[in-house]
């Protein structure tokens, strides 16, 4: 059992409250973790506060230099960073590499944008002069769900720093390890103590004691819809600038004309992190005149799939917990009570992990619960479709609007279809994951505010407006 300890202002002091976190694929205890108190959650915010008169000077250049150095440090403990992770998700050691990949160029995008937040100037009289700042907040708090821990962190600290904040982080109790392991790296790798603080505990202590410190200036929030609006709830008697990066029901829709081969990949990737990805496309609509066919394919391909209990040799991975596995398995029950037929799949494989087979479902009512709302788990549920018109209605007749995929090789088409969905991201012929460099907006009940990109610099600064006199005459 590895133990890990609170990180507070460099420190890292162990705490008699511990919990034992499970590896996934085997639900033995790999690691037990320290857990922070109010009082805890009370120096980290203090420590931030403190650093943060420091941090907020550092020249913007120098400032790129330490997130490059994070950079650095992650990829020098690659592998040991990406075994925890592996250990607290139960991916894959290749997927938990990358994972660490995909962190470090949040911290080395970040790092090229910390001499880029620039302010505007303003036009007026000869007698006057206008310009703006672009300012730091002060403290800001992350919480960080554990579906994709170190690349979700990452995603939110990585920009908060950049723009000369700084940071408080409670990672998920399910998996903190890697997130703790950021801290570590980022220590190591020369970060001032308190700029960064990792704090784990459960949600409903040491998160509430987070979100409602007076001292936080701005909260970003990643996970699910129910604890985004509770949070948002927590912080309504303070104006704050509140990132919410809630849930999706993603629609992927398959035209008749589409190349049905590139789609039927597009439409498996669902099953990557075994279906818990809140961009995952969820619901596949494919036209009516190739439906069949291109079922087929999809069946195919789940089918090739082998659930097995090494994380290194399944192709699909364990679910984070056994809540999460019978919930995935009470969804699949709920659909075929409501008229919904299994396709392939269907089942928990064998005891011991949290697997759950990649499962198809088809003749899913459109309100049903498994067609309405996230199962966070390897099921894809299809529907049949005739008309451009019939299928945006359908795909949008959803309360969320994260992300979606479109599949056909005419263009007009494509461009009626993305201006009509609601959806943040729509990929058209691909369904590629979110990176660094491109917004990841939301609509509807996904989220407010926005991650990625030069988006995140203006959620993480406010601007200072100057408006000054000044005497142009030459004498
Ligand atoms: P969750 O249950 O909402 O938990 C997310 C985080 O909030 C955890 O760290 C949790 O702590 C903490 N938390 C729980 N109650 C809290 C409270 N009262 N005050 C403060 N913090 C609290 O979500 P999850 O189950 O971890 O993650 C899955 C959800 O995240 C899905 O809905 C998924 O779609 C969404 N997600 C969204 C994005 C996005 O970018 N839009 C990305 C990834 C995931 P503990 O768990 O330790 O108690
Ligand atoms: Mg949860």
């Amino acid at each position: 059992m590895r133990e890990y300890d609170l990180l507070i202002d460099g420190e890292t002091p162990s705490r008699a409250e511990t919990e034992t976190v499970n590896d996934p694929s085997s639900n033995r205890p790999v690691a037990s973790i320290a857990l922070a108190d109010e009082s805890d959650v009370a120096a980290a915010v203090e420590s931030a506060e403190s650093a943060f008169e420091h941090w907020r000077t550092i020249e913007p250049v120098a400032r790129g230099h330490y997130l490059r150095d994070i950079a650095e440090e992650l990829r020098a403990r690659k592998t040991e960073i990406a075994q925890r992770h592996t250990e607290e998700t139960g991916r894959s050691l290749a997927d938990s590499k990358r994972s660490v990949e995909y962190a470090a160029e949040y911290f080395e995008y970040y790092a090229g944008l910390t001499n880029h937040i620039n302010g505007e100037t303003i036009p007026l009289s000869d007698e006057e002069f206008d310009y703006t700042r672009r300012e730091p907040l002060g403290v800001t708090g992350h919480i960080i769900p554990w579906n994709s821990p170190l690349l979700l962190g990452s995603r939110s600290i990585a920009p908060a720093l950049a723009c000369g904040n700084t940071v408080v982080a409670k990672p998920a109790l399910l998996a903190p390890m890697s997130i703790l392991e950021l801290g570590r790296a980022a220590s190591d790798a020369g970060l001032p103590d308190g700029v960064l603080n990792v704090i784990p505990g459960p949600g409903s202590t040491t998160g509430e004691a987070l979100v409602s410190s007076e001292d936080v200036r701005e909260l970003t929030f990643t996970g699910s819809k129910k604890v985004g609006l509770h949070i948002r709830e927590v912080v309504s008697d303070r104006l704050i600038p509140l990132n919410l990066e809630l849930g999706g029901k993603s629609p992927n829709i398959v035209f008749a004309d589409a190349d049905q081969e590139a789609a039927a990949d597009g439409a498996v990737k669902l099953f990557s992190n075994a279906g818990q990805s809140c961009y995952a496309g969820t619901r596949l609509f494919v036209e009516d005149e190739i439906y069949d066919e291109f079922i087929d394919r999809v069946v195919s391909r789940i089918e090739a799939m082998e659930v097995k209990k090494d994380p290194n040799e399944t192709d699909v991975s364990a679910l984070i917990s056994p809540s999460a596995q019978s919930e995935v398995a009470s969804y699949v029950e709920s659909a075929e009570e409501a008229g919904g037929t299994v396709t392939t799949g269907g089942r928990i494989p064998f005891k011991g992990g949290n697997f759950y087979e990649p499962t198809l479902l088809e003749n899913v009512p459109d309100d049903a619960a498994a067609s309405c709302e996230e199962i966070f788990g390897p099921v894809l549920t299809a529907y049949r479709f005739d008309s451009e018109q019939e299928v945006v209605e359908r795909a949008n007749d959803t309360e969320y609007g994260l992300y979606a995929g479109v599949w056909t090789t005419d263009l007009d088409r494509a461009n009626r279809i993305t201006e009509h969905i609601e959806a943040g991201t729509v990929t058209v012929n691909n369904y590629a994951s979110p990176i660094p460099q491109m917004p990841f907006p939301a609509y509807k009940q996904s989220g407010i505010g926005s991650e990625y990109a030069t988006a995140a610099l203006n959620h993480y600064t406010k601007i200072k407006n100057v408006r000054m006199s000044v005497d142009k005459t030459l004498r």
